[in-house]
């Protein structure tokens, strides 16, 4: 039996009529479905190849179009956040697309079914909607939103419903008559679960549940249309068919916004989280009585101010300082450390760091780079002196400075800086030693 284009029916020619013939009595033996076949007219021709019906089926392959926008939506979500439910909405889109052109006059146009198979397809998207929207509902609702045993019960839902329209396609006349209405009343305890839940996940406050809420009130009215019309005889269901199309884009719709309202309330979250986690490292990498950063600070920028030139290291240490501490306490020991720090900075071609307790370090860049250390270096004692009048005594540092050599790591610096640092204490403190190479170093020890 051929489809009619006005979509889910089948027309059947009339035998020839004669004078004779009083009765033309039409016995349906195969799709069972009570809902495909409730209503029969005679027409002159098929009844939907008019000019409205395709203008409407213009408009239907149209809206039908516009769920290819979720699915394209879906795959760049999918990729940036992983969550599984944007794959059961794309699952969920996917049925209700397949759904409008099986069940509208698009089936007929784009491959001509036969009628048993329209019929098997349209039972096992029924059941794939119903089973991928229960799945996208449980995976969508913040979990905290919904009673626990509620949000347990619909992935057997799902199950419940996947079974239920595989066996109907599969068997479809295993229990006739009963069968058809049998299969359509076994989705009323889904339907009623899945409101419940619905309307305890708006009332607890869920944003996801109140956008799906929206998105699904059509097609909650379709389900009762549907379930009334598969129950009590004499109704029709294809009366719902206009809404129900309305219903699949309007869920489609609602839903995709509530995607965009959780991927965008997610990646506030993570940038919030990104945000402490930058202070807090700052925070780590800070030295609290200077405000210079540290060692933790100049071992993770090395490497990236060595490419950016700055090619010498120096290693700054405070003459005599424990004196000062003995002398005038530990309070006007950390004004003299915050002074000292001060005289290192505002130097575009010098950074400065705390190291240990009065030792400093500076990367330098520039040919004039030695001469910016060391101007930095005698700086110390002038800062000192002007913010510690009272401290009556001048305070000097020692500096030992190299150059940076390519491939030599952060320690391997440091240590001929160090070394350098030593000489100067040696040699009296209050001046610099270096800046020398590798190179001279090793020359200088084989002379030794
Ligand atoms: P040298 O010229 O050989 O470097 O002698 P020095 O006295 O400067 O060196 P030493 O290493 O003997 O003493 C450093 C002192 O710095 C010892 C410690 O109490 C003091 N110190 C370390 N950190 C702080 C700090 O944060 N605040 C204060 N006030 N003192 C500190
Ligand atoms: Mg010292
Ligand atoms: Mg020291």
């Amino acid at each position: 039996m051929p489809s009619s284009l006005a979509g889910g029916y089948f027309k059947a020619a009339l035998p020839e009529i004669t004078r004779d013939t009083r009765w033309v009595i039409a016995g349906i033996d195969l799709p069972s479905h009570q809902m495909t076949l409730e209503r029969a007219f005679l027409a002159p021709r098929d009844a939907g190849a008019t000019a409205d019906n395709f203008r409407s089926l213009l408009l239907l392959a149209a809206l039908a179009g516009t769920l290819v926008m979720p699915l394209i939506f879906n795959a760049a979500f999918y990729r940036v956040l992983r969550e599984r439910f944007v794959i059961w909405h794309s699952m969920l889109t996917l049925s209700l697309l397949m759904t409008i052109v099986v069940s509208s006059g698009l089936a007929v146009i784009l491959f001509d079914p036969p009628a048993m198979m329209l019929s098997r397809l349209t039972t096992l998207l029924f059941g794939m909607t119903v089973a991928s929207g229960a799945m996208f509902t449980y995976h969508f609702i913040e979990p905290e939103l919904m009673h626990r045993g509620l949000r347990r019960s619909l992935p057997w839902c799902a199950l419940w419903a996947g079974l239920l329209s595989a066996c109907h396609a599969a068997f479809p006349f295993i229990a006739r008559p009963v069968q058809s209405s049998a299969y359509t009343a076994a989705f009323a305890p889904i339907l009623a679960i899945f409101l419940i839940s619905m309307i305890d996940a708006v009332r607890r406050g869920s944003r996801a549940a109140r956008y799906q809420a929206i998105g699904y009130a059509p097609m909650v009215v379709v389900g009762f249309v549907r379930l009334t019309s598969g129950l009590v005889p004499g109704m029709l269901s294809a009366d719902a068919m206009m809404l129900f199309y309305i219903g699949c884009i309007a869920e489609v719709s609602f839903t995709t916004l509530g995607m965009a309202d959780r991927f965008l309330t997610m990646r506030r979250e993570r940038d919030r989280a990104r945000t402490d986690a930058d202070v807090l490292e700052r925070l780590s990498e800070t030295d609290p009585l200077t405000g210079l950063l540290n060692r933790r600070a100049i071992e993770r920028q090395f490497e990236d101010l060595r490419a950016e030139g700055f090619s010498s290291l120096a290693v700054i240490d405070l003459d005599h300082f424990k004196s000062i501490n003995d002398m005038h306490g530990h309070a006007v020991g950390d004004a003299v450390l915050e002074a000292a720090a001060s005289a290192l900075q505002n130097d575009r071609d010098v950074r400065a760091y705390r190291i240990g307790g009065e030792e400093f370090m500076l990367l330098l860049r520039g040919e004039d780079a030695a001469i910016h250390g060391e101007r930095r270096r005698r700086a110390i004692s002038v800062c000192i002196a002007n913010r510690l009048p009272k401290l009556n005594q001048v305070v000097t540092a020692s500096m030992g400075m190299t150059h940076l050599i390519k491939q030599d790591c952060f320690a391997n610096s440091y240590e001929r800086a160090d070394q350098l640092l030593y000489e100067a204490k040696r040699m009296g403190r209050n001046c610099t030693r270096g800046p020398v190479t590798a190179d001279h170093l090793s020359k200088r020890s084989s002379a030794a």
